[in-house]
């Protein structure tokens, strides 16, 4: 399945409604960062979830955005029922190849998706050491 969708993380856990996801927003438009504010006006006419974003700073690796969307006081999504797709899958694993992390205290936590050839070693791995000790008891019993 991993293999098949090309994932190498799967998601747990479940979002505490904290915001924070909200405030820190890098924006990836194909495959690079934007990172220049007139690059960005053009892109507002792409997509409505653009147009709910303001800059807040940069960093080395572009413009940081927040959502103008997210209520200050509560720190609620204000427009939670019809929030974009993006905002309904997030987090995704595409977060971390643009350098992007999850917030120590988000609700959800990205696991690494062990590869089906992997389990299937370990456990043949274990049936072996188990057959050895079973083995290892019947000697015994033997003697
Ligand atoms: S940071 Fe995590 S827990 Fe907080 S709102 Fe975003 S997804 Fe939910
Ligand atoms: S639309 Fe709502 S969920 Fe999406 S980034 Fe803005 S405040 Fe957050």
């Amino acid at each position: 399945m991993a293999k098949i969708l090309r994932r190498k993380y799967y998601r747990t856990g479940k979002c505490k409604a904290c915001g924070k996801c909200c405030t820190q927003i890098y924006v990836k438009h194909y495959k690079h960062v934007i990172q220049d504010e007139k690059e960005f006006e053009k892109l507002q006419y792409l997509h409505r979830f653009y147009t709910y974003l303001k800059v807040i700073g940069k960093d080395d690796i572009g413009l940081i955005f927040e959502c103008q969307n997210l209520d200050p006081e509560t720190h609620k999504c204000k427009i939670h029922k019809t929030r974009p797709g993006i905002c309904r899958r997030y987090p995704q694993e595409e977060l971390f190849s643009m350098g992007g992390a999850l917030s120590d205290d988000c609700g959800y936590k990205m696991e690494p998706i062990i590869p089906f050839c992997e389990v299937l070693e370990k456990t043949a791995k274990k049936s072996l050491n188990n057959f050895s000790i079973i083995k290892f008891n019947n000697i015994k019993k033997i003697f």
